[in-house]
C-alpha cells in the first residue's frame, strides 16, 4: 500500500460563466510515502487558469507562485489526468483538513467536464493528528493549522517554505512517521467508492419547514410543565418561524401559559432539534 498526501494550493477569483467566485485548484503538490512512510516519490503542478489571467496579491504572498507562473501552468484536465496516473492504485490519500475535499468536488463541478481527480481511500490528516494530540493531553478546540501543529508536537519546520504545496506535505510527512498508530488510523480511512462519501460533502443542511415532514420526530412536539410535570397542551396550532415552528401551550393544572419553539434542522444522517419552552408572563 502507498500513502499520498496531497496538498492544493487555490485562488478565489471572478468566475463570469457561474457569475460569482471561485476557489480555483492552481497547483497541485503531493508526496508519495511507503510502508515506513519514507518518501519514494513527489508531484508538482501549477495549473494554468482557464479563465483569469493574474492571481491575487495575497495567493503570491502565500504560495511564491506568481502570475507568469500560472501562466505557463498547464490545463486543469491535464493536471488532473497527470496526477492520478502518478498516484496509481491501492494508495491512501490524505489532506490537512477536509477543505481540500471540498475544493476538488466543487472544481471538478464548475470547471471540469467529467474528470475526476483519483482519491480512492481517503484519511483527514488534521482529525488523525489532532485526535493523537488529545491523546497527548493537548487540547485544541478549533481546526489546528499544519504549523500550530508541528510547533506543538516538536517537528521541524521550515516556516520560508510553508504554503509551498510539496513543503506542507514533507511537514504532513514527518508527523505521521513520528506519531502514527496502526489501529487508530487505519480507523479513520473512509472508501470513496461509498455513495455516501461525496453525497456527505455536498449535502446542504437546511431546516425542516413542513410540520408534517415524515422526518420530523413528533415527539419532540411534546412538552411538559417545568412547575408540575403535566404534559402542556396546544392551545394552537404550531406555526412556521424563523426556520423553526412556534405555538402557545398551557397546563390546565397550573393555570399557566408557555410560548413553546422548536427547530428541526436536517443533516446528512439525522436531525438536530432544538427545543425552547419559556413561560408567558401576564400582561399588565
Ligand atoms: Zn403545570
Amino acid at each position: 500500500m502507498n500513502y499520498i498526501i496531497l496538498d492544493l494550493e487555490w485562488d478565489g477569483s471572478y468566475y463570469p460563466k457561474i457569475g460569482g467566485f471561485i476557489n480555483q485548484i492552481l497547483q497541485i503538490g503531493a508526496v508519495k510515502l511507503n510502508d515506513n512512510f519514507d518518501v519514494v516519490d513527489t508531484f508538482d503542478c501549477i495549473i494554468k487558469s482557464s479563465f483569469s489571467k493574474r492571481v491575487s496579491k495575497r495567493f503570491t504572498e502565500l504560495t511564491g507562485i506568481t502570475k507568469e507562473d500560472m501562466l505557463s501552468g498547464i490545463p486543469m484536465k491535464n493536471a488532473f489526468s497527470a496526477y492520478n496516473e502518478w498516484v496509481g492504485d491501492d494508495a491512501v490519500t490524505m489532506t490537512w483538513s477536509n477543505s481540500d475535499i471540498y475544493t476538488v468536488l466543487d472544481n471538478e463541478k464548475k470547471l471540469l467536464d467529467g474528470i475526476r481527480l483519483k482519491i480512492d481511500k481517503y484519511l483527514d490528516l488534521q482529525k488523525y493528528i489532532q485526535g493523537e494530540m488529545r491523546i497527548l493531553g493537548i487540547e485544541y478546540n478549533s481546526q489546528i493549522s499544519l504549523l500550530n501543529a508541528a510547533t506543538a508536537l516538536g517537528v521541524e519546520v521550515d516556516e520560508s517554505t510553508l504554503h509551498n504545496a510539496k513543503a506542507d506535505s514533507m511537514v504532513c510527512a514527518k508527523l505521521l512517521k513520528k506519531f502514527y498508530d496502526k489501529e487508530r488510523f487505519e480507523r479513520l480511512i473512509l472508501d470513496t467508492s461509498d455513495p455516501d462519501f461525496f453525497a456527505r460533502y455536498t449535502y446542504k443542511p437546511h431546516y425542516i419547514t413542513n410540520i408534517d415532514d415524515v422526518e420530523i420526530d413528533k415527539s419532540q412536539l411534546i412538552f411538559y410543565c417545568p412547575f408540575c410535570g403535566s404534559q402542556l397542551k396546544n392551545t394552537k396550532k404550531w406555526k412556521p418561524r424563523f426556520g423553526g415552528f412556534k405555538t402557545v401551550m398551557s397546563c390546565d393544572d397550573c393555570k399557566k401559559e408557555f410560548n413553546a419553539n422548536v427547530k428541526f434542522r436536517k443533516m446528512f444522517d439525522s436531525v438536530k432539534v432544538r427545543r425552547n419552552l419559556s413561560e408567558r408572563l401576564p400582561k399588565d
